[in-house]
């Protein structure tokens, strides 16, 4: 047995040289990527729930009437656009000095790590014959019996001793298949579930703190409460204050604790930005498959929007144990809320677009109902293709003289919604 002793001798994990790992981009660094991603990423989602937006493609989703878009909120379009717009600059910034600051990714090691996986592997079989003894089971004469048909069976049996060993310890090819989905899956899985946690956890003690202490509320939080019907740019409307602590830090803690690659964080930071702007977009699609995975989803997160769930509902982005765990999420009855909103938004829009009319007829002469209707249509010269008559006499309100950014709003209103410019904006006032 003197050959078979010294081939439980573990197999040698293999030589290896570190070098600097390329960027996967000649023409971009792999840290200059992770800081862009999440920009592009959160740009195009936000477009694509704009456009459905505008085109009303899906009223029989939405969470909120336009009317309630129009009449509820309380910041401009261009406001929520201008401060996404800082708040993701100083997230770039951040992204860019995590870069700077963390180590170099460093490539040559990936054999030496699949085989110190697949040592690991191969100490934990030395067990196997001391559980089975304790449970009266001889692994030795179990394995001689199954050594012919299975012979990788027999090798754990006999507590990780392969045949054709004797001469050089090495792993069996079970091992190395296993050291390899280890490296290759389940480590990067774990990673990712990590990082997940993480993140929930430290959104939901931030948010939470910030609506507990009145001063960090007011002066920072409330910014993003603003938008009592959210939509999906307006995932990071936030305080840049707030934007640095809540979003920014806590993307580079879950990053760091986890021990993410650069390359895997590209994922991390698009997914959860993606679930950010997904839970603001205002849309309960039945068939998204992201909100089947992901508890928290927009109908979710958009109780929390509201003056009645401001107080529950913290969790965010992916998971909501932290409410479940902690009391705070929002179990009332919400349907009729959402209702008497709807009802209200609609009153007011109508009694609006009335008194409007009032003013007109007034101011025309003579003051024929033909006149009216001329002056009315002169007054909304961009409504035209509206798809909703709610928005069509909704946006005729909303253009204010009083306001600042008028030249700069249009612009981005061109911009945002082309002929059909001011469709969904509203002003700071209300
Ligand atoms: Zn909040
Ligand atoms: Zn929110």
């Amino acid at each position: 047995m003197a050959a078979a002793n010294a081939s439980y001798a573990l197999p040698p994990l293999p030589e290896y040289t570190l070098r600097p790992q390329p960027s996967l981009f000649s023409w971009i660094s792999d840290e200059a990527v992770a800081g862009a991603l999440p920009v592009i990423v959160y740009w195009a989602v936000s477009l694509f729930y704009h456009v459905i937006d505008v085109y009303d493609v899906f009223p029989q989703y939405r969470i909120h009437t336009p009317a309630e878009v129009l009449k509820r909120n309380h910041v401009s379009r261009y406001e929520v656009f201008r401060d996404v717009i800082i708040q993701q600059i100083i997230q770039t910034l951040g992204a860019l000095a995590l870069g700077w600051w963390d180590d170099l990714a460093q490539v040559g090691k990936t054999d030496y790590d699949i085989a110190w996986y697949a040592q690991k592997l191969r100490l934990v079989q030395r067990a196997v014959p001391v559980v089975l003894s304790a449970v009266g089971v001889n692994s030795v004469a179990l394995a001689a019996k199954v050594a012919a048909s299975h012979p990788a069976a027999a090798g754990v049996l006999r507590g990780g001793l392969y045949a054709g060993e004797s001469m050089a310890p090495a792993f069996a090819s079970w091992e190395l298949t296993v050291a390899n989905a280890l490296y290759w899956y389940a480590i990067p899985a774990l990673q990712f579930a990590a990082a997940i946690v993480v993140m929930d956890s430290w959104e939901y003690m931030m948010h939470r703190m910030m609506h507990v202490n009145k001063w960090l509320y007011v002066t920072f939080h409330s910014r993003h409460h603003r938008l009592y019907v959210p939509y999906a740019y307006g995932a990071l409307y936030n305080h840049p204050i707030e934007g640095l602590l809540m979003d920014t830090a806590g993307a580079g803690f879950s990053y760091l604790v986890t021990g993410l690659t650069v390359r895997q964080s590209w994922f991390f930071f698009s997914i959860s930005t993606i679930k950010t702007v997904l839970d603001h977009s205002g849309y309960d699609f039945p068939w998204d498959p992201v909100h089947w995975i992901f508890p928290n989803n927009a109908a979710y997160h958009d109780i929390h929007h509201q003056s009645w769930g401001i107080k529950s509902n913290f969790s965010q982005p992916f998971f909501i144990w932290w409410d479940r765990m902690l009391g705070t999420m929002y179990t009332g009855d919400i349907k009729e809320k959402y209702e008497r909103q709807r009802r209200t938004a609609e009153q007011k829009l109508a009694q609006e677009e009335e008194n409007r009319g009032k003013t007109l007829a007034v101011e025309m002469t003579p003051p024929t109902a033909t006149a009216v209707e001329t002056a009315e249509d002169n007054a909304r010269p961009q409504q035209i293709s509206a798809p909703r008559s709610t928005r069509r006499k909704a946006s005729s309100i909303s253009q204010s003289p009083a306001d600042n950014f008028k030249g700069l709003r249009n612009k981005m209103n061109e911009s945002l919604h082309g002929k059909r410019a001011n469709v969904l904006g509203v002003e700071s006032s209300h």
